[in-house]
Formats: C-alpha cells, sequence, structure tokens
C-alpha cells in the first residue's frame, strides 16, 4: 500500500489513524457483530455513536448550551437557501458580506427569499482582500449577517470573527471549521460541509442558537425547517450514519492531538512556511494580501502557466496529488487542512524547489 500526499480542497485527506480505526471496526463495531452501516440509526449502539460525536464537537469549539448542534445532509449549498428559511423571522431584508465564489453562490440562492443588501464586497480587487470592516454599510433591519470566514477558492479567510452588533452573525465554515478556536458565542449560526475538515462528504453541521430556531418562512418545507431536526435530535428522518461515526472518530483524534489550539499551531507553521517558500521565490506567486491569507487553501500560480500541466504530472510522480487549481481561477491550489501532515507540505516545498531549479 502506498498513500499520497492529496491536497483536494474536498472531500479532502482523513486522518490515517481515524481510517486505520474505521477498517478495524468495518465488519463487526464493538462486539455489535455488525457494521456501523448497517445499524439502525435509533439502535442504542449508533445513539451511542452520535451522542459521543456531539459531546465531543461541543467539547471541541466550547459550544454553549443554548445552542443546538443538527447533524443533516444536503451539503453547505442547501444552507444557503435553510439560513433565509429560517433565519428571517418576518424581516425582508439580509446582510451579504461579498468575498468570493462562496460568497456568491450564497448571495444568490438569498435573493430567492428576500433583499439581499451586499454590505460590503472585495470585488474590486478580484478578491484578493478582505474589505475593511470600518467600511462595511450593515442595515440595522437585516435579519442576520452572513459572511464566508474562509473562501476556499480564492484562498482567502478572516483572521478576527468581525462585530456586528446585535443582529445574528451567519458563517459558512465549511472550509476553516475545527481548524482552530473559535468562539461560537459571537454567532448566532454556523454551517459546514463535512468533506473539508470534519469527515467524509454527506454530512453537514449546523451549529445554531435557540432563539434562531422555530419562526422557519410559511411553507417551508419539513425537512428544510431546523426546528424539525432540532426537536428530533437530527433523527427526523434517518441521517446520513456512516459520515456521522467518522466525523465522531476525527473529533476525538483532534482531541487525541490536543484539541483546537494545538491543530492552530499546526495549522499556522503549515501555512506559514508554504506562503514564505512562495514570497521568496520568483517563480511562484500568490496574489492574496498578506493580511487575509488562508491557513486551509493556498492557491498559487507559476511564473509559466505553460508549465502547469507538466508542474502537476512530475508533482503527482512525487506522490502529490490534486494540486490543479479551481476551474475559475486556474494555477495550482494546495488544501492543507488538519489531516494534511506537516511532511506533506514539507514534500511539497521540496517538490517546488527542485522543479524551479530545472524550470525557473
Ligand atoms: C465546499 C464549500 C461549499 C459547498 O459545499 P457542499 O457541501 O458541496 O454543498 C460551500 N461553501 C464553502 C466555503 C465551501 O468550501
Amino acid at each position: 500500500m502506498s498513500r499520497v500526499y492529496n491536497f483536494s480542497a474536498g472531500p479532502a485527506m482523513l486522518p490515517e489513524e481515524v481510517m486505520k480505526q474505521a477498517a478495524s471496526e468495518m465488519l463487526d463495531w464493538r462486539g455489535s457483530g455488525m457494521s456501523v452501516m448497517e445499524m439502525s440509526h435509533r439502535s442504542k449502539e449508533f445513539v451511542s455513536i452520535a451522542e459521543k460525536a456531539e459531546a465531543d464537537l461541543r467539547e471541541l469549539l466550547e459550544v454553549p448550551d443554548n445552542y443546538k448542534i443538527l447533524f443533516l445532509q444536503g451539503g453547505a449549498s442547501s444552507q444557503f437557501a435553510m439560513v433565509p428559511m429560517n433565519l428571517l423571522r418576518g424581516k425582508d431584508t439580509a446582510d451579504y458580506i461579498n468575498t468570493g465564489y462562496w460568497s456568491k453562490k450564497a448571495i444568490a440562492e438569498a435573493k430567492r427569499f428576500c433583499n439581499v443588501n451586499i454590505a460590503a464586497t472585495s470585488e474590486d480587487t478580484n478578491f484578493t482582500t478582505i474589505p475593511p470592516r470600518d467600511s462595511w454599510t450593515l442595515n440595522p433591519d437585516a435579519a442576520y449577517v452572513h459572511y464566508t470566514p474562509n473562501e476556499t477558492i480564492g484562498g482567502v479567510e478572516f483572521h478576527e470573527i468581525p462585530d456586528v452588533g446585535d443582529v445574528p452573525l451567519v458563517a459558512d465554515m465549511s472550509s476553516t471549521i475545527l481548524s482552530r478556536p473559535i468562539d461560537v458565542s459571537k454567532f448566532g449560526l454556523i454551517y459546514a460541509g463535512a468533506q473539508k475538515n470534519i469527515g467524509p462528504a454527506g454530512l453537514t453541521i449546523v451549529i445554531v442558537r435557540d432563539d434562531l430556531i422555530g419562526e422557519a418562512l410559511p411553507g417551508t418545507p419539513t425537512m428544510f425547517n431546523y426546528e424539525t431536526h432540532a426537536k428530533a435530535g437530527s433523527m427526523y428522518n434517518t441521517p446520513p450514519t456512516y459520515s456521522w461515526y467518522i466525523a465522531g472518530l476525527v473529533f476525538e483524534w483532534i482531541k487525541r492531538k490536543g484539541g483546537l489550539k494545538a491543530m492552530a499551531e499546526l495549522n499556522k507553521r503549515k501555512a506559514e512556511k508554504l506562503y514564505a517558500y512562495i514570497d521568496n521565490s520568483d517563480f511562484y506567486n500568490n496574489p492574496v494580501d498578506p493580511s487575509c491569507r488562508s491557513w486551509m487553501n493556498i492557491p498559487f500560480t507559476l511564473a509559466n502557466p505553460e508549465l502547469d500541466s507538466r508542474f502537476l504530472e512530475q508533482a503527482k510522480e512525487a506522490g502529490l496529488v490534486n494540486l490543479k487549481g479551481h476551474r475559475s481561477v486556474g494555477g495550482m491550489r494546495a488544501s492543507i487542512y488538519n489531516a494534511m501532515p506537516e511532511e506533506g507540505v514539507d514534500a511539497l516545498i521540496e517538490f517546488m524547489k527542485s522543479f524551479e531549479q530545472k524550470y525557473g
């Protein structure tokens, strides 16, 4: 068996320890005589798995008691609609911050339900910056303020939580959740597709403050109402059981590694060494303003785009895969979530150096 360093933006690498544990428990989960995949979601075995996963996530993120954690399906993309359907609560307008590709998707969907006030945008810098907080034109009557703390494609990240006063702050944390400690109490709602930093695809985590639940738009389908899932402990219908179980193993792994503080130190170190190498090279370039560079997704270009396919081919031969940038921006992108070991980043830098020596 040989495993590669996988720089995919998502679905992304999972910790090897987690997959080994899952493999050893695959056919017979702890004496139950069955795989977690085969268990009723209402069995006492699966309920114990589900409760442990939720408790561990609550502990890792220090989620206050007045927040529900929901284990849903439909991806972050479904949340683009569920957020306005549930959070407008009689209002007809919401504030959105536009920092790139995923913000725009959230905005387009919200427009189906309400007036969207683009309170700030970094479109004029081609999304290589974050609009300074004092330039935002927030609407005091907005039902909520939505932003994307980490733009997975542009590689732009907020390193501080913006202060928006009493209006609920909503965050699409798909590609940054669990990369560092966050103060959940500053948010009304946080959502994230699991396939970047939590576990396998198919699971979507929503962390929502209790007082925001229960006022969905008339006509909201049962499955799109947070209240349905909050009341049923995310078991109104069959949840994505196996993804939930693997996410639980990932939470245990993060705890063993020292929790989110340890993850933050490691992620910062990994990102800083890759940026430092790119900045010191005349051959590679990252366009993002240094104050808002992502720890998780690092796009870069080669001096000569005609070398791109050769770069990707030779990287693959060196065991470094999925470095191709998103089709909308081109170039390269290295996604280095929690599960990417520091050795993977070191190997990438070594490869980039030798490629630069050959072709630079
Ligand atoms: C990947 C991603 C999405 C889309 O997630 P799905 O689970 O595929 O719907 C949305 N927002 C961000 C920030 C992402 O990184």
